[in-house]
């Protein structure tokens, strides 16, 4: 089989002779104990060892996502509260969805 002339080596610690392969992974991290998903990360996979490498734009997108969670813990009042789930079944909304629909729409 011919490689590609622009194969990129492993960039392991440990000597590998492998190469990179770019690719998209669903990435979980850590962030204060909890766990966050990023769906579709850009990684460099090594097709021997396995490791990942992260491209710049990968690295930034993590630290994005380090920041900023999308889970944010909401203390509302009590009616506002009631006024809302009934909103979310005239909508055919989870009360998440409602909230997501509803600032979407304040914001942008
Ligand atoms: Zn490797």
């Amino acid at each position: 089989m011919k490689k590609a002339s622009e194969e990129i080596q492993c960039l392991s610690e440990t000597p590998c002779n492998g190469h990179l392969q770019l690719k998209n992974i669903e990435h979980k991290l850590n962030v204060k104990g909890k766990t966050i998903t990023i769906p579709d990360l850009k990684v460099w996979e090594c097709n021997l060892c396995g490791e990942h490498f992260y491209p710049y734009e990968s690295s930034e997108e993590i630290d994005f996502y380090k920041q900023y969670s999308g889970k944010i813990m909401l203390r509302l009042n009590p009616k506002l509260h009631a006024n809302l789930v009934q909103f979310a079944q005239k909508d055919h909304r989870s009360v998440n969805q409602e909230i997501n629909y509803l600032l979407k729409q304040a914001i942008s």
